[in-house]
């Protein structure tokens, strides 16, 4: 990276986010003699250009790289003093810090213009950490493979914004072993409530639209993602479901309500067809969505391939297109 283009966006930063202040207010827990503002800005910086292990962020440290970056007489930290801090961090601080970030990003309208077709568009999913069957903590999920081994992990439920870039992290909600239900499924989706209500909460109307998939389709999460005024989009994949039944057969009457063509190179494109329907009842409540069935005709060269996707949606006004896109 050019130098100055790197202090552009480190001035960039540290003007509109208010990354130096913020990292100044972390706090020194386990006393290191190196500055916590120090050690915060390496770590930083070495998430800016994708360092992928302390080996390497190690190896920048020895060659003195960042040197130039710091306050003049900065001193630097070895490798084991970052390990050491990080393990004990202000994680308090580091939360208030990525808040405001977020705040930030809705007061000065970054997706003003929305991240697809002019709606704002988050994903809802949860992701599994710190797998192990050996180490333990008392929050940890358990389950036990078909060996009868127990596997101790933690699950973590992230909203993150989809479509056009940035693509920011809007917060997070870890799975708790007592509270959320051992059923995978049932615990996801509680915990995503908790998630969106959270969220809703801090920030108010953070998306337009909330996209999962499959396993949220449920009247309950539908209701979640209504009562904060969101429309909620989900993935649906079980054809027993009646809802399918029934959007299936109807479809088979007509032709596709629209279709267009996606280039992607000299040969290669993808027709799509979508059928869409509003006003099908989900099975356990009154709640009416609307049904889009998509085939994707993938041609390459000669060959076509064929792919059926399946959505839901509250939302009665985006174009079949945007919502197919939602979930690319
Ligand atoms: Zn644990």
């Amino acid at each position: 990276m050019e130098k100055n283009c790197l202090k552009q966006i480190l001035t960039y930063i540290n003007k509109v986010y208010d990354v130096g202040e913020k990292i100044n207010s972390l706090k020194n827990k386990n006393k290191s003699p190196v500055k916590i503002s120090t050690i915060s800005f390496i770590v930083l910086f070495g998430f800016m250009i994708q360092i992928r292990s302390f080996n390497r962020l190690e190896r920048l440290l020895k060659r003195n790289k960042l040197k130039k970056l710091l306050p003049k007489k900065t001193k630097m930290p070895y490798i084991d003093a970052v390990r050491r801090s990080l393990s004990d961090f202000d994680l308090d601080g580091l939360k208030d810090f990525h808040s405001h970030i977020v705040k930030t990003t809705i007061e000065n309208k970054v997706f003003r213009n929305g991240t697809i077709d002019g709606l704002k568009v988050v994903a809802i999913d949860g992701t599994e950490l710190f797998e192990s069957t050996k180490k333990c903590c008392d929050k940890c999920l358990t389950r036990n493979d078909k060996n009868g081994t127990k596997h101790y992990f933690h699950t973590s439920i992230v909203c993150a914004t989809v479509g056009s870039d940035p693509h920011i992290i809007i917060g997070q909600e870890m799975l708790e072993p007592k509270k959320d239900s051992p059923d995978k499924n049932e615990g996801e989706i509680t915990g995503a409530k908790r998630l969106i209500k959270k969220l809703y909460k801090e920030f108010h109307h953070f998306a337009d639209i909330i996209v999962a998939d499959a396993l949220y389709c449920k009247s309950t999460w539908v209701k979640e993602v209504l009562s904060i005024g969101m429309d909620a989009v989900i993935r649906v994949k079980d054809e027993r479901l009646h809802i399918v039944k029934d959007a299936l057969a109807l479809f088979k009457c007509h032709e596709a309500n629209k279709e267009w063509i996606i280039k992607q190179g000299s040969k290669k494109y993808t027709r799509v067809k979508a059928w869409d329907e509003d006003n099908f009842e989900m099975s356990d409540s009154n709640i009416k969505v609307r049904f889009l069935k998509f085939v994707e005709e993938i041609h390459i060269g000669d060959k076509i391939e064929f792919k059926e996707g399946w959505i839901i949606t509250t939302d009665k006004f985006a174009s079949s297109k945007s919502l197919m896109e939602d979930n690319a």
